[in-house]
């Protein structure tokens, strides 16, 4: 791995496809402990968390399905505070038990303006699964079930993690550089 630009912006290696490969198989073994006989939904966030929803699910040794919906908050490097549902949830939630997956929790806005839309609908149970979190940056409550790397508030790149629409094919994370 070695330091990358895009958009004239420099990124610097910051977790290996190793690294995160490791860590999505300990959050597996610690979602098939807890979700071995439920049969649970997990509720991925597009576009982000394409490639950690894949590769978590297919570590799931257990019967679970999957779907997608779409929120977006974010422009560029700055949160521009705005939720909007592109695509809706099509599946029931009531009495299921539901699991959000997030590549990255940063300020928590995201996810403070969705979760409470899925409560409404009164799942069996309700809890969120991040790769990525930066505590020093979440100003709205969020309680985050599982959690892959607590980082630093830095923007990140790589591992379906773009920076306004590249980056996401990198097999491997990346923080933008202090220059
Ligand atoms: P929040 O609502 O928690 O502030 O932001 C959540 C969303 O912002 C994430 O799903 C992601 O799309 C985007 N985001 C937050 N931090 C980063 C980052 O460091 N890098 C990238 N690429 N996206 C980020």
């Amino acid at each position: 791995m070695s330091r990358i630009t895009i958009h004239g912006r420099d990124f610097v290696p910051f977790l290996s496809a190793e690294a995160i490969d490791a860590t999505i198989t300990e959050l597996a073994a610690e979602l098939t402990k807890d979700y071995r006989d439920k049969k649970p939904m997990f509720i991925a966030i597009l576009n982000g968390s394409f490639i950690f929803a894949a590769d978590l699910f297919k570590k799931l040794e257990f019967e679970a399905e999957i779907c997608f919906i779409k929120l977006a908050s974010y422009k560029g490097t700055a949160s521009t505070g705005h939720v909007i549902t592109a695509i809706g949830l099509d599946v029931p939630v009531q009495n299921r038990h539901i699991v959000v997956l997030e590549d990255i929790v940063d300020t928590g806005k995201t996810l403070n303006s969705f979760l409470p839309q899925l409560h409404n609908q009164h799942p069996a149970s309700l809890k969120l699964c991040a790769l990525l979190h930066k505590p020093e940056a979440t100003a709205y409550p969020l309680e985050i079930a599982y959690t892959g790397f607590s980082i630093p508030d830095k923007f990140v790149v790589g591992y379906g993690l773009d920076y306004d629409g590249y980056g996401r094919n990198l097999p491997s994370i990346y923080q933008l550089a202090d220059n």
